[in-house]
């Protein structure tokens, strides 16, 4: 993957090797490769022979119901789980707050979920949909086809897990552990 300045990037994504730039914020070496660290924009210093991921500028975006969003999983309970939501899908500019928004167990998925840890792990990076906001309440839904784990990591070694023939599993390419998740349909294989 070549990345060039403005690219949307997540974390774990591949940006160069280490020969070609120096690290900037946001990124990090792992074995020669220059990864993310977070969900941002590449800024290249052509001069410098500096890469950086940074959460973008420019006037902020306000959610609504009906607006998709990209987010983190950042806690789970036995109903739902809570996300870090990062920014919108449409825009490129920052949410007007950095706002939190939750995934209740029955809006994860279209079939009966038994438990919520099925569907999503701590640090998976998701893609859902706004269903309904009372105050600062965002509540999510991952029902959509589209909606879903777009990346996650394996919970034994944090590598980051590709999809497998059969739908909502992945396995790890390093340990060859299988897990459970609500695999969107644009989950990105590394
Ligand atoms: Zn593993």
């Amino acid at each position: 993957m070549k990345v060039k300045n403005g690219d949307f990037v997540m974390p774990g994504d591949k940006l160069g090797i280490i020969e070609l730039y120096l690290l900037g914020k946001g990124t990090y070496d792992n074995e020669g490769d220059i990864e993310s660290t977070v969900l941002g924009n590449v800024k290249i210093n052509s001069k410098m022979k500096t890469i950086s991921v940074e959460p973008k500028s420019g006037c902020p975006a306000t959610l609504e119901v009906g607006s998709k969003i990209y987010g983190q999983i950042t806690d789970i309970k036995p109903q739902r789980v809570n996300v870090k939501i990062d920014r919108m899908v449409d825009t490129p500019r920052d949410l007007s707050l950095p706002y939190m928004g939750s995934i209740h167990i029955s809006k994860a998925k279209e079939d009966y979920l038994d438990k919520i840890s099925d569907a999503f792990r701590i640090g998976d990076i998701i893609k859902a949909e706004v269903v309904k906001i009372t105050g600062d309440n965002v509540d999510l839904s991952t029902v959509a086809e589209d909606c879903g784990v777009l990346k996650a990591m394996c919970t034994r070694c944090r590598e980051y897990m590709a999809t497998t023939e059969k739908k909502n599993e992945l396995q790890c390419k390093k340990c060859n552990k299988k897990e459970k998740r609500e695999v969107s349909s644009e989950y990105v294989n590394i």
